[in-house]
């Protein structure tokens, strides 16, 4: 009788989605949200932020405050692990 040793999984790739980048549009063009790649890595399901409704802007900023929404960072969505890479 033989046992199976199944393959250790830590980190399923399913898990995530590769989104575009609200604050850049996908180009990575001196972005901080997405650190330059375009692209950043969503926990499934990938949601949309709620706060800027996807856009990565903050909506009626005060003037002096930075314009990224502070609550996907520019990225426009929920759940971002990490800038994909
Ligand atoms: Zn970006
Ligand atoms: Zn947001």
């Amino acid at each position: 009788m033989s046992a199976r040793v199944l393959p250790v999984m830590p980190l399923r790739s399913t898990q995530y989605s590769l989104e575009s980048c609200a604050g850049c549009h996908g180009s990575g063009i001196s972005c901080a949200a997405c650190e330059g790649n375009g692209y950043v890595l969503v926990l499934i399901p990938a949601l949309k932020c709620g706060h800027c409704l996807g856009s990565g802007m903050e909506r009626n900023r005060p003037a002096s405050s930075s314009p990224v929404c502070v609550s996907c960072a520019g990225t426009g969505w929920e759940n971002v692990i990490r800038a994909a890479r």
